[in-house]
This record gives C-alpha cells, structure tokens and sequence, in this order.
C-alpha cells in the first residue's frame, strides 16, 4: 500500500499513520465530545482527520505538530485555519500548562482546563503520557489513540496479566477506560497491530497518598522488574520482610497482586527508611 495520503508521504520517522475511515472518525469525535468554549488541544494533527470535524464543533482548538510540512498545512488551511493555533513544537517538549491561563494568547478559553487528544505516534506514546501527567492539575481529560495493547495495560487492575508498571502509574494520577477499538485498516498506511482510544481522567484529589512519586516510580519498577518473584525477593534491596509485614502485606506475593495503595505503602516507608543498597 502507498505512503503517500492527501499530497503527503508519511514519514515513519515521525510516527504516522493517518486516519481515513470516516466511521471510525466520528466514533472517536463523538467520544471525545467536543464543545465551544472548551479549551482543546490535540497532539499531532497531521492532515487533520480529527481536527477538521472537531474545528467543525467548536470556535477555537490549540494543536501541537512536531512535522513542519504539516503544521505549514494547518497554518494555511483553506477553512479551519482561522480557528487554529498552530505550535510547530515537539510536543514532548512543550509545556501544556503554557496554555491555560495565559491572558496574551490568541486562545479564547485559555480560562479553562485542557482537554487533550490525538492519534499519537506510538514510538513516543509512553513518554508523551507521562510528561502529560505532570500537567495534570491544569487537564479536565485526554483521549488518545494507542496500541490496543497498550490501553489493556493502561487499564489493567491488580491481578490482571497486563498489569504492570504503566497501569501502576497512570492509574496513580488518572482513571483510564477504553472508549473505541480501531483496527489497522482505518489508517494509511496500516500498522501491523489493533488500537484503541483511551480515555484518561486526571484524579481531583490523589487516589492515595505518597510522599514521593520518583520513590513510588522506583519500588513499582522495582517490582516488575522481577515480576515472578515474591516482593520478599524482589524489594529487598528496599526493604526488609519485616518492614512489608507491619504493613500487613504478605512478603509472598508478587508486584501483580499489589494494588496502587498497597505500592504506596510500601514506597512511604522506602521514602522515611532509605536503605543503603551499597552495603547489600
Ligand atoms: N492526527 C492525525 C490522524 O489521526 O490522521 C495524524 C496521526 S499520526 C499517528 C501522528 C502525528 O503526530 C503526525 O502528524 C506526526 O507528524 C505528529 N508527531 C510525531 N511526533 C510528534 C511530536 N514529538 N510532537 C508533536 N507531534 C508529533
């Protein structure tokens, strides 16, 4: 199949696969739900398979596109570009609290939380997520396409296969559901593999309480970092069985059985006890 779509040769490099099966298009618009005077702002527009019906919608929409040939199109749209603000920026770069409250911006409802979405390229889907998570005070919600695989892991509970370091995280600062199934020929060109929508909403208030999430971020890939051991095993470097037990947290189980609180928990006391691994 070509790589070329609308005039444009896709560039791998920049991880692109356009959407262009107008059923799934809308599905997607519909879940996101876009209204006026919502402070929007999607993730890699490229030819604007979502951004056109959602500029449809509404007055105003921020979009943040890395390819220069793309975001020159964006610039120059025949019938959207009055409603766009175009930022030709890595979006892993950008600083998405820049967009809300800043009263010299061209945007019209910079007052409000941002609403994020995109068909994000998956080579840099993880890391893009987790710079968004530091944003996350300023987000109302994210929709974004992935691999199906890596939504399943997004939303795994404790005790599920796919649960693991990145179900940890994301659920410690947003729930996360699936909200559309997209299979590979609605894009072009076709990735070898199912996506899906995700839809993530930022907890108002923390789900649990830690004193440190670099510390929480280092016990829970710890952890999974030997996942068929038991957290006996797998922690010691952090922790002593003894320190696990005054928990009430069985030393014998494995990272997947843990839920968020119980990593919490444990990371609390790594924060207040730091061991010296140096000396094991
Ligand atoms: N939204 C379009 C669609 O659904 O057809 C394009 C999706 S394509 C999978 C990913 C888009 O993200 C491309 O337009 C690509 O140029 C852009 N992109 C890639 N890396 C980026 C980055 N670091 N920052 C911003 N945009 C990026």
């Amino acid at each position: 199949m070509s790589n070329k779509h609308l005039g444009h040769t896709a560039r791998k490099r920049f991880g692109q696969n356009f959407l262009h099966d107008d059923y799934i298009i809308d599905k997607i618009v519909s879940a996101i739900g876009p209204k006026n005077g919502q402070n929007l702002v999607e993730i890699g527009p490229g030819l604007g398979a979502l951004t056109e019906p959602v500029a449809e919608l509404v007055d105003h929409l921020t979009v943040v596109e890395l390819d220069r040939d793309l975001a020159k199109r964006l610039r120059e749209h025949p019938f959207i570009r009055n409603k766009l603000t175009v930022v030709e920026q890595d979006a892993l770069k950008f600083n998405f609290s820049e967009l809300v409250n800043d009263d010299a911006s061209s945007n019209p409802h910079s007052g409000e939380k941002l609403r994020v979405f995109g068909n994000l390229p998956y080579n840099i889907s993880t890391p893009l997520m987790f710079h968004l998570f530091e944003h996350c005070k300023h987000i109302a919600d994210m929709h974004f396409m992935l691999q199906n695989e890596v939504v399943k892991r997004l939303c795994a509970a404790s005790g599920d296969k796919l649960y693991g370091r990145l179900s940890v995280m994301a659920q410690y600062y947003c729930s996360a559901v699936p909200v559309v199934m997209v299979p590979p020929s609605a894009f072009k060109p076709a990735p070898k593999v199912d996506s899906a929508v995700v839809r993530l909403i930022p907890h108002q208030k923390p789900i649990v309480d830690v004193h440190s999430v670099d510390t929480l971020q280092s016990v829970v890939t710890t952890a999974f970092n030997q996942r068929r051991k038991t957290i006996r095993n797998s922690l010691r470097n952090l922790l002593d069985e003894s320190q696990i037990v005054a928990l009430d947290i069985s030393p014998e189980i494995r990272a997947e059985k843990l839920t968020i609180a119980q990593f919490a928990k444990l990371a609390n006391v790594v924060y207040e006890n730091p061991k010296d691994v140096t000396s094991d």
